[in-house]
């Protein structure tokens, strides 16, 4: 089977298994919130990350006042967060350009998103696909193993993943794609010891084929 048509094919399974494929972070539809939960969101559960901000963002409403901050406050605020001192300086030097550059606003080109402190390109195409509706692929841990395991990637590289899975999901399903993903990180294909037997996806995963015969 051709990778396109695989992709085809996974992407067809993964919107069964989820019908309504929603991001984790509790962002309540608003543009800057997501961008500093998705900063703060590295090596961290979403779980700790929604925690957290139900405070922050009452202590530190907008990106002004994130900017405005003393450092020390930001890391109270933060500091059940892991590496939260570079994370706090990450939100106030962030939210420092978005105010002087941006006006305050979350840009949406991936080379203006680039310039913000603690925005990668994973986090960019989170942000451009959320909240603008323009596709990308977000090249988290989980979708580089599952990209890998089926055979869609290489399994490593996020850039590389980023690039083969661009071409190979439609630009308006990407963003719900790597949502389903992430769930199906947690719930099936997990790192250290993948569900196969219960996978919908086993008979188009390479990894399967390869290991389990
Ligand atoms: S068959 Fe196993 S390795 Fe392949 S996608 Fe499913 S859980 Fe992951």
């Amino acid at each position: 089977m051709k990778n396109k048509q695989k992709a085809f094919a996974v992407l067809t399974e993964l919107k069964q298994l989820y019908p309504s494929p929603e991001c984790g972070l509790h962002w309540q539809g608003e543009p800057y919130r997501l961008l500093i939960m998705a900063i703060l969101s590295a090596q961290c559960t979403d779980a700790r990350v929604n925690l957290v901000s139900e405070t922050l963002f009452k202590r530190f409403p907008t990106p002004k006042d994130m900017a405005d901050a003393e450092l020390s406050d930001i890391e109270k605020e933060i500091h059940s967060v892991g590496l939260y001192r570079s994370k706090a300086r990450s939100l106030k030097e962030c939210c420092s350009r978005l105010v002087e550059v941006y006006g305050g606003i979350v840009p949406s080109e991936m080379e203006e998103l680039l310039t913000l402190r603690g925005v990668g390109r994973k986090v960019a195409n989170l942000l451009r696909g959320d909240i603008f509706g323009l596709g990308g692929i977000v090249a988290d841990t989980h979708c580089i193993r599952i990209a890998g395991r089926l055979g869609l990637a290489g399994g490593k590289d996020p850039l590389e993943t980023e690039r083969s899975l661009e071409k190979l999901i439609p630009k308006e399903e990407q963003s719900g794609f790597c949502h389903r993903i992430v769930h199906f990180g947690r719930e099936i294909c997990i790192a250290r010891s993948p569900k196969c037997e219960n996978c919908v996806l086993s008979g188009l995963c390479d990894y399967k084929k390869q290991n389990k015969g």
